[in-house]
């Protein structure tokens, strides 16, 4: 009987794996962190060996814990941080660098070039993106420049390039004994090299960046019932399961949030920050510093489109506190620490250690703690993290506002922070819209299962779907305006002083 479909989340900081009933509701998971590798100012790695292992790992464990085997699984989807780039060698399945993640600034001089050289509108108009040092074009053109033997072995078709999804599902698949190199549009849409209306790599776009054609993945649907290949009964499933789903993360979430309708939005709150709005089959550009991406793609259907504000920095800062300043012992300390003052006492943090994605889109920006006095207290800092992760969705929601002219009703929320009732409070006050969490936070791994189960039918359609969704606690504003407005502007004023800060 395959009653259950199981999604892998190889997220940044760590790899899951979760098994899921018909009703979406979780039947086991497992987790597993890896190393964040952080050789120099703004360089993070990873290895991608080691994220492999994990995912290995966690996926035994999570069957184990709930007693199933490959048998019991319909399908299974993956998703994953997007643009984090690995390259390595399809005859010995060694990578030849580390994966080269997502908040990664070596490539700075690559995007100012490709905008100082006129091509950022050819960037922005084909690929819905700014020329960044966010999106994986410029980290593979990196590496082909920097490893000695890449470029030819690229030439050759030896050298794979693959954001995670691609290189597990290589792996999951057989790795050199023959594995799938696919990826899926929504991961695709992140790499500055393919063509949003076509959905196809594009010539123009890999000249831009040297890039050879042989390396990338085949495009794929996000739910694609012929499948990307079955898992290797050698692998850690012990059985052969169909691959049938792929979402980048949050892409993921906006599916497990069912926000399949033009209007719909959901904002994650992870390492990073990152708020999507469904445009339909239209695709919207943005004229106030968003991205158009691709949200989703089933079957043969045309590709949904999205709106995206992204931000580099939430979740991160809070881990900042705990491992840079060692102010917290634990995330979740970075609550009741705030809790012990009323307000910031005037103490805004800008933890622009990625310069500002949207909607500035400032990589010469860094981090300030600005408004200090004497008066101020580790909880003021506290707060006022918590206050930067709800005052940088602001940013982006004012965006989205200016874009598509939806006027935001509710806030569909998910993602480890969530789980930070202070901080979901502020959110509903600097916004002044209700913030609504639903029971499963889980979102992004189920949404990466939903893909995975429609393609094989497990479940009929998104309307059986939506029915899974429900409410766990909604946040309604408590700020007046004017106390919402001053804030705000004490939160602009403080990004001001962050700017031009890096030449
Ligand atoms: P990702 O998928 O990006 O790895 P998650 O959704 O797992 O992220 O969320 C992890 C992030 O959430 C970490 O950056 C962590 O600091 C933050 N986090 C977790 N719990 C809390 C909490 N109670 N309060 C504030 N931040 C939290």
């Amino acid at each position: 009987m395959t009653t259950y479909v199981g999604a892998v989340d190889q997220g940044t900081t760590s790899t899951r794996f979760m098994i899921f009933d018909h009703a979406g509701e979780e039947v086991a998971r497992h987790q597993l962190e890896h190393e964040q590798i952080l050789p120099k100012a703004g360089w993070v790695e990873h290895n991608p060996v080691e994220i492999w292992e994990r995912t290995r790992s966690v996926i035994q464990t999570a069957l184990g814990k709930a007693g199933l085997t490959a048998a019991d699984l319909a399908a299974v989807g993956i998703t994953n941080q997007r643009e984090t780039t690995v390259v390595w060698d399809k005859n010995t399945g060694r990578p030849y660098y580390n994966a080269i993640v997502w908040q990664d600034t070596r490539t700075d001089k690559i995007a100012s070039k490709l905008e100082r050289d006129g091509h950022g509108d050819l960037i922005r108009e084909r690929a819905g993106l700014p020329p960044a040092t966010y999106f994986a074009g410029g980290k593979i053109q990196w590496i082909l420049e920097n490893v000695d033997g890449v470029r030819a072995a690229a030439e050759k078709g030896d050298a794979l390039f693959g954001t995670t999804d691609s290189w597990l599902i290589w792996n999951l698949t057989g790795g050199t004994d023959g594995g799938s190199h696919v990826t899926d549009v929504t991961n695709a849409s992140r790499t500055m090299l393919m063509d949003l209306e076509t959905c196809e790599w594009d010539d123009e776009l890999l000249a831009l960046f040297d890039i050879p054609r042989a390396m990338l993945p085949e495009i794929r649907s996000s739910s694609d019932p012929e499948g990307y290949g079955k898992t290797d009964a050698h692998g850690p499933f012990r059985g052969e399961v169909p691959l049938t789903g792929i979402l980048g993360d949050q892409q993921a979430a906006t599916v497990g949030q069912v926000c399949f309708e033009p209007g719909e939005a959901k904002n994650t709150y992870g390492t990073g920050n990152f708020m999507l709005l469904n445009t339909g089959t239209e695709l919207v550009r943005s004229k106030a510093g968003l991205l158009t991406t691709v949200c989703y793609r089933f079957g043969d259907d045309k590709p949904v489109y999205a709106l995206e504000g992204s931000i580099a920095v939430t979740g991160s800062a809070v881990q900042w506190l705990r491992d840079q300043l060692g102010i917290i012992s634990g995330a979740s300390q970075s609550e009741s620490l705030a809790r012990q003052v009323e307000d910031n006492g005037g103490v805004y943090f800008v933890p622009a250690f990625s310069g500002l994605f949207a909607p500035y889109w400032r990589s010469d920006a860094r981090g300030a703690i600005v408004g200090l006095s004497r008066y101020n207290t580790n909880a003021h800092v506290a707060r006022a993290t918590l206050e930067a992760i709800c005052y940088q969705s602001k940013d982006v929601a004012d965006a989205m506002e200016k874009d598509s002219g939806v006027k935001l009703e509710v806030l569909k929320v998910d993602g480890g922070v969530t789980a930070n009732e202070l901080c979901m409070q502020i959110q509903a006050d600097v916004l002044g819209v209700e913030v609504s969490r639903p029971v499963l936070a889980e979102t992004t791994c189920l949404g990466a299962a939903y893909a995975a189960g429609l393609a094989v039918g497990f479940w009929k359609d998104t309307d059986e779907l939506r029915k899974n969704w429900n409410e766990g606690k909604r946040w309604s504003p408590q700020w007046d305006d004017d106390q919402r407005a001053e804030g705000y502007a004490g939160w602009q004023k403080a990004v001001e002083r962050t700017l031009d800060w890096v030449d």
